[in-house]
């Protein structure tokens, strides 16, 4: 099936030269909007165990979760080539000195090519940026650290009505620090966030374009049992999109997103067991295939109406 989107694979062959996977880390670390820094609640999405259904425990040490994950994820698909992930709650959300020894460790294990964060836009700062790019200097390897900030809408009033913590500006604050230093960053979104619409999923397409992120990773709601959410489920008070919706958003989020930013994803995965909706039932790589399909028979593609940047009113006068 012919893939209408820049696929992140490509983007990451394109970079490193040859075939780089993720080693998730799970660090042991919480969230500012779970430990009564901003809230206690956390978003009304968020699980109480976050995202750490694939990961190994927290107790073991950076260094010995991405060699157990090296020699799996290595011999398993034949990779010698690997970016560090710290993929948990909020990986940045940590004093210093611990964050710049757990980057140390990371950069000790032989063919990690990057470091990312996977972290809230409010959780990272100068200061920070600048002491994590010392010990990777330190370290005397080429490795790169980028940033994968949650953002999940640009639109303010449902940020705040999911108990998000941050709006827009944050996630431009932390954009634009990153690119100071020339750090590749990326965006997460859940393209179904009861609250948002259409023009919702449009406008967090074109202002990521005109940012010029460099990926982005799209969700789909799911619902975990232990989540405010997962409360008003229950006493059904979310309204949820349909799957056509879902797809139609997707397409109409592609068609709007510059082609230079590639996607890593289209939808999430979540554990069935502790989840009470995930993926109108289906599995993700079977909606995938619908959106392709639904893609190609229409001849969309990304960037099929990225033409609002530069200057759109003047191109009359060419
Ligand atoms: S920022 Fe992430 S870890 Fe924190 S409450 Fe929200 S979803 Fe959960």
């Amino acid at each position: 099936m012919e893939q209408p989107y820049y696929k992140y694979s490509h983007f990451l062959r394109e970079k490193y030269g040859e075939k780089t996977y993720k080693l998730p880390v799970n660090l042991p670390t919480t969230c500012p909007n779970r430990d009564g820094n901003l809230d206690s609640a956390g978003c009304y999405f968020c699980g109480e165990n976050a995202a750490d259904f694939e990961m190994l425990p927290d107790t073991m040490s950076v260094k010995e979760q991405l060699l157990e994950n090296k020699k799996y994820i290595g011999e398993r698909y034949g990779v010698n080539n690997f970016i560090a992930y710290f993929q948990n709650f909020t990986n940045t959300y940590l004093p210093l000195n611990k964050l710049k020894n757990y980057v140390q460790q990371a950069a000790e294990v032989d063919g990690i090519a990057a470091v990312y964060f996977s972290t809230r836009p409010d959780s990272i700062s100068d200061k920070y940026i600048s002491s994590l790019e010392k010990v990777i200097e330190q370290s005397g390897k080429n490795i790169n650290l980028a940033f994968e900030f949650g953002l999940q809408t640009v639109n303010y009033h449902t940020l705040t009505s999911v108990n998000r913590g941050h709006t827009l500006a944050e996630f431009l604050d932390a954009h634009l620090t990153a690119k100071k230093y020339n750090l590749e960053t990326g965006a997460h979104l859940i393209l179904n966030l009861p609250g948002d619409n259409m023009l919702d999923v449009r406008e967090s397409a074109r202002i990521l374009s005109a940012l010029k992120v460099d990926h982005v990773k799209l969700h789909a709601l799911y619902i975990r049992e232990k989540s405010i959410f997962g409360e008003k489920y229950k006493k059904g008070e979310i309204d949820l999109i349909s799957l056509e919706e879902y797809i139609e958003r997707v397409i109409v989020f592609l068609e709007n997103l510059s082609p230079d930013i590639a996607v890593q994803r289209l939808l999430g995965r979540a554990p069935g067991n502790e989840t009470l909706f995930v993926n109108w039932g289906r599995e993700w790589w079977e909606i995938h295939d619908m959106i392709i399909k639904e893609m190609n028979k229409r001849g969309s593609y990304q960037a099929k109406r990225f033409d609002y940047l530069d200057g759109k009113t003047l191109k009359k006068f060419r």
